[in-house]
């Protein structure tokens, strides 16, 4: 026998919870289906402990610069500890999803879900048929494994949080964020550390001074990189694992880790058979109210290919519930996203890239590197840079970028004025907050270079 939804979410990661609760809050019949864990990516095996396993690799670099403070540390790590811990802070996090979703009235079905068709739901193992009116599909996306031979010696994001021991080197592919981010966290816990990116720097897409930065900043930190070059196949040595690189050369690792990107969830759960369009990249095609093709299915988060990002899921489901169950058509305007990866030297960054920013015109770039107080006791050589991009015209402030530490909560701040399309004035006006490295971005006096019909003068 069918029961009766006004809404059944499918995914219970940042997206789908969102919309859930608060579908619920308005009064909706909602179940939120989920074959893991409920809090998804960010929760279980994303954002949180990422974050968390970065302040724990941070360690070292405190532990580097605490002599000339007067400290002497003797330290030592203990990964089964941070994993362990790690995981009872995921789980207080996932019970607290959970009774977030109970105490809005949402019912949570701990199952994998199968659309039947664009009306009824079905759950694989309690086999139960749910009825409803509307469906969100959230079901977010998963690592990308090379097709190469060995690839099943190799792990992803998914398992490297959770690995028995660290090993004693690691080689990580990718140049995205998820590979820079774990390449400093394994090289801060002591892990022989190389990344191996086809490309000829990390974070492609991000401005140039960020790119390079970052760069500078593995390599400060004994990162080898090895660039436009690939993995080409993985075979056991020993205890090891040997790698074939595209250039022809071989070198064993203790593991290797694909950071190659991610592909959405949308097989085997009935999507196509409902009629749900696809884009050509395999994410679900969505208009401006996350409504797909189905007028009654609705998509929302990683599976959309839209910013695969936590506050973008988080949004774009609010938008939905408020849609559907408010009376309050919402279409989420994507077009001003910060981001921020936690490597080290952490980069954050919101608006246009000096590059992107040039095809609107003639520019005026403000930039400042500097030695962060932190070191400026010891012999310790990383800089910090804080970039304004602004428009020549109406001196608009269109991007900033940050590297160094606090990088991310800048970006935070900065992003309020660059929504509310502050000008280089509006941040001269505002005092500097001293002793900080923010206070660099509000006192910038002459352009530092401009561009005037395309050329840098
Ligand atoms: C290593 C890593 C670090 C990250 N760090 C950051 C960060 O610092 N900041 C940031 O903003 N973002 C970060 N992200 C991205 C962020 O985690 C995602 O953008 C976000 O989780 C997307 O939410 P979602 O709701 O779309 O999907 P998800 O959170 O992935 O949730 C989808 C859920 O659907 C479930 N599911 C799938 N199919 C079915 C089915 N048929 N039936 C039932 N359940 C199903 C899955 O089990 C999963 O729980 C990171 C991601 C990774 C991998």
């Amino acid at each position: 026998m069918s029961e009766s939804y006004d809404l059944v979410v499918i995914g219970a990661g940042s997206g789908g919870v969102r919309a859930a609760r608060m579908a619920a809050t308005y009064g909706a019949r909602v179940a939120v289906i989920e074959e893991f864990r409920v809090g998804g990516t960010c929760v279980i095996r994303g954002c949180v402990p990422k974050k968390l396993y970065v302040y724990a690799s941070r360690f070292r670099d405190l532990f580097e610069v605490a002599p000339s403070f007067g400290w002497q540390v003797e330290a030592s790590f203990d990964w089964p500890t941070l994993v362990a811990n790690k995981e009872k802070e995921i789980s207080r996090l996932e019970k607290a999803y959970v009774s977030g979703l109970d105490g809005a009235g949402a019912e949570v079905i701990r199952d994998r879900a199968e659309i039947v068709d664009a009306h009824t739901i079905r759950t694989v193992q309690g086999g139960r048929t749910l009825s409803t009116k509307y469906i969100i599909v959230a079901t977010g996306g998963h690592p990308m494994i090379p097709d190469i031979p060995g690839k099943e010696l190799g792990i992803s994001s998914n398992e490297a949080f959770d690995l028995p021991a660290l090993p004693h080197s690691i080689l990580i592919e990718g140049g995205g964020y998820v590979g820079a981010e774990f390449a400093t966290i394994f090289a801060g816990l002591g892990v022989h550390t190389t990344l191996i990116y086809r490309g000829s720097c990390v974070l492609r897409g991000f401005d140039e001074d960020l790119r390079r930065g970052l760069d500078m900043g593995l390599e400060a930190r004994g990162i080898k990189r090895i660039y436009e070059t690939d993995v080409k196949a993985l075979r056991k040595q020993g205890n090891d694992i040997c790698v074939s690189f595209g250039d022809g050369n071989e070198a064993p690792f203790g593991a290797v880790m694909f950071a190659t990107g991610r592909v959405p969830n949308v097989q085997g759960f009935g999507l196509e058979e409902a009629g749900v369009k696809l884009r050509p990249d395999g994410a679900i095609e969505v208009d401006g109210f996350s409504k797909t093709s189905v007028p009654n299915i609705y998509a929302v988060g990683d599976v959309t290919g839209r910013s695969a990002l936590t506050p973008v899921a988080i949004r774009d489901g609010a938008a939905v519930a408020e849609t559907l169950f408010n009376d309050n058509p919402i279409a989420v305007d994507h077009s001003l996203i910060g981001t921020a990866v936690f490597a080290e030297p952490e980069i954050a960054t919101i608006g246009l890239t000096e590059a992107e920013a040039l095809t609107h015109g003639d520019i005026d770039i403000y930039l400042t590197r500097f030695r962060p107080m932190i070191n400026t006791l010891s012999d310790k050589s990383d800089r910090m840079m804080l970039k304004l991009v602004t428009l020549a015209e109406d001196q608009r402030v269109v991007g900033v970028h940050v590297l160094g530490p606090g990088a991310a909560e800048m970006i935070q701040l900065a992003a309020i004025a660059l929504g509310m399309k502050a000008t280089k004035a509006d941040f001269d006006r505002t005092f500097a907050m001293h002793p900080t490295a923010g206070e660099e971005l509000v006192t910038f006096k002459a352009p530092t270079y401009r561009y005037r019909g395309g050329v840098k003068v």
